[in-house]
């Protein structure tokens, strides 16, 4: 257990992307044929719990995840192919803060996604 535990945190650590567990599981899979979905979906919950990940959600029904990094960061979403764009943005970030002291908070978190179609592309998108 504590090495299948192993081998998925590896499959995290060498995503560069942001898979959902199925995608996990397949990598996983790879390095290791006896792990289970189940054991995949189990460790997953239990790094998030942890804060070890972080659960994102593009719109699509699907949860992904990343590993949770020091560096703050947002992502645009293409919706037309898919494709995730990390960014970051001092302004945004400075305005967030400045939203929740307006609201008398001290921020500690947040979320936000964009969602987009590429300029001068075929604008066949429909969700948002
Ligand atoms: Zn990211």
């Amino acid at each position: 257990m504590t090495d299948q535990r192993r081998v998925i945190s590896r499959v995290l650590s060498e995503a560069h992307d942001h898979p959902d567990v199925e995608q996990i599981y397949r990598r996983a899979v790879a390095l290791d044929p006896k792990i289970s979905i189940a054991t995949v979906y189990r460790t997953m919950k239990l790094y998030e719990d942890a804060n070890i990940i972080d659960r994102l959600d593009f719109g699509d029904g699907r949860a992904r995840y990343e590993e949770n990094r020091e560096e703050h960061h947002h992502h645009l979403i293409d919706v037309n192919s898919g494709a995730v764009i990390e960014f970051k943005n001092d302004e945004l970030e400075e305005m967030k803060h400045k939203i929740a002291a307006g609201l008398g908070y001290d921020l500690i978190g947040d979320r936000l996604e964009l969602y987009g179609v590429k300029k001068g592309g075929v604008g066949k998108a429909t969700k948002a």
